[in-house]
């Protein structure tokens, strides 16, 4: 069945996904896709009690785990991303972002012990990847792997993967605010972090990139003034408190935006700009004083900005960082 334009709209990865296709759309090609994205969201999510990832986490401390290659994969550059960020992008660190989903969902905050046993758990160099054996361990009893950072960009690589193989021209993935764009070029929205769920600080037009959002505004509770949000510092054990609220990456791997665009909302501008700019990746930073800085590949790309902001703030102020 060919039509014009065919979307789909489906749960996994704890969020919503729309896989659209425009021209040639072919219904069995977003089925597949689909399917495919279900599959990773098996093999990867914590919340799925045989998935590669509980497997590990329940043996922790006791025995290796066989695992599909794609979980293999992905460890692996989860890895060498969390190296890139120094450590502020860590797959390790499952314990405490475990700890902070359950504060949130009950509006709590945990204790301070919590924090710590959490936080010392952590471990990117304990984590033993044997390719030879295609078995992961973790050496320590409680040590957690949570791929919550970089699953759904994986999944919309592999997703433009099957619309190449397929020679779809023009099509937009869309994981849960991690998208992708092939063929014509399309107006992709920015959340302002300072508003409600779906008011745009401004559009970005971009064609054949990925573009990835990270934001301490997405989920999280403020308790006595103080916002505690998903996005852990895994160095503290505590959400992080770079002053970004929100990092937008433009690139060509939705894997590698995912990681680092939290890595980077760990990390802050200051550190994360020059990681971004070896790797060659543009960026949209929003932080808590209600500027949003934009690196300067991006000009011409960055459309219809908005000036409003919070109550906190009578505008927002955008500026090109330099080159
Ligand atoms: P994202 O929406 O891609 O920024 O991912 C946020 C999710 O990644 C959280 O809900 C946690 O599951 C996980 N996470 C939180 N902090 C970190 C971190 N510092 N490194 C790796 N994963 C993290
Ligand atoms: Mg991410």
């Amino acid at each position: 069945m060919r039509n014009k334009v065919l979307q789909k709209i489906f749960p996994a990865f704890g969020t919503i996904n729309t896989i659209t296709l425009y021209d040639n759309a072919d219904l069995d090609i977003v089925q597949q896709i689909k399917k495919r994205a279900l599959e990773q969201h098996q093999r990867f999510s914590v919340f799925e009690s045989g998935s590669d990832i509980s497997r590990i986490n329940e043996q922790a401390g006791r025995k290796p785990v066989s695992v599909h290659q794609d979980t293999f994969f992905v460890l692996s550059h989860a890895l060498a991303y969390g190296r890139q960020t120094q450590g502020a992008f860590d797959i390790t660190s499952g314990a405490s972002s475990r700890l902070w989903r359950e504060a949130i969902y009950s509006g709590k905050l945990p204790s301070e012990a919590d924090i710590a046993e959490c936080c010392g758990l952590k471990g990117l160099n304990d984590l033993i990847l044997d390719k030879a054996d295609g078995t992961v361990f973790l050496p320590r009893k409680g040590q957690q792997i949570d791929l919550g950072g970089i699953a759904k960009g994986y999944a919309a690589d592999e997703a433009v993967q099957i619309l190449k193989k397929y020679k779809i021209p023009n099509a937009v993935i869309n994981f849960g605010g991690t998208v992708v764009v092939l063929g014509k070029a399309k107006r992709i929205g920015i959340q302002n972090p300072f508003q409600k769920s779906g008011e745009r600080m401004g559009d970005i037009e971009i064609k054949n990139k990925a573009v990835v959002t990270s934001g301490s505004y997405e989920r999280g509770f403020t308790l006595k003034g103080r916002r505690y949000h998903h996005i852990i510092d895994p160095r503290t054990g505590w959400p992080a408190e770079s002053g970004l609220l929100s990092v937008t990456l433009i690139g060509d791997s939705a894997m590698e935006l995912d990681g680092l665009a939290t890595g980077v909302c760990v990390l802050g501008e200051q550190k994360g700009l020059p990681l971004l700019k070896r790797r060659g990746i543009e960026a949209v930073f929003i932080n808590d004083a209600g500027e949003v800085k934009i690196t300067p590949g991006l000009q011409g790309n960055m459309l219809q900005k908005r000036r409003v902001c919070g109550a906190e703030f009578r505008k927002t102020k955008f500026f090109f960082l330099k080159k």
